[in-house]
């Protein structure tokens, strides 16, 4: 799927509010594609790409409770959750320490449910992003040769990727819980990312941690 995309003057700050216009009017699938056409021109590597998937994932979440998918709503919450953890406290104009809550009461929420429920919406809040401001001045994630390789290392985990990052010191594989690859179902709310030599060691945690 491609649009075409008007990339005058400071398009990905246009874009990126608009996408948050759009979710909270009800629009999550319309937002996900602005998000997701600024996504498609950052750098790989760039922290600014998991951080858009993890807000695409939320719109797409969204979107899957609009259509009844709840099982795939789910897992895009779960997933989104982990992706936007290394963001807290904020990022870009989203304020990710008080996000991650929210998704975990939706988490709670549709992790209850059994197969077959199809709840009303009513049982559901509504939630709002509050977010806009591509370029507003953000925290970016630790950028020491720790700090790069071992985020470098989460990202490939929470992509659902092999884990190909190395330890900085000693050049051996790093993993996330002593894994190389994340588990099918996401159960787990610390990530320790760590050279298993143990010259380096980060923990990435949700607030429910
Ligand atoms: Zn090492």
């Amino acid at each position: 799927m491609t649009r075409a995309v008007d990339k005058s003057g400071d398009w990905k700050n246009r874009l990126y509010n608009l996408g948050f216009e759009l979710f909270n009017s009800g629009k999550r699938f319309e937002a996900h594609e602005e998000w997701e056409a600024i996504w498609l021109d950052e750098p790989k590597g760039h922290p600014n790409r998991l951080f858009l998937q993890g807000l695409i994932q939320v719109a797409a979440a969204f979107h899957r409770v609009d259509t009844n998918f709840l099982r795939a709503a789910y897992r895009l919450f779960r997933s989104s959750r982990r992706k936007l953890i290394p963001y807290s406290p904020g990022y870009k104009g989203v304020n990710v320490a008080s996000l991650i809550p929210l998704l975990e009461t939706w988490i709670d929420r549709l992790g209850s449910l059994n197969r077959g429920d199809a709840p009303s919406h009513a049982d559901y809040f509504p939630m709002a992003l509050g977010g806009r401001g591509w370029n507003e001045a953000t925290r970016e994630p630790d950028a020491s040769p720790e700090g790069l390789s071992t985020f470098k290392a989460f990202e490939e985990y929470s992509s659902d990727r092999e884990v190909r990052s190395v330890c900085p010191k000693c050049g051996d594989a790093l993993a996330v819980n002593g894994r190389r690859r994340a588990p099918a179902e996401d159960v787990e709310s610390v990530w320790r990312v760590a050279c298993p030599r143990g010259c380096v060691e980060r923990a990435f945690a949700g607030a429910g941690a």
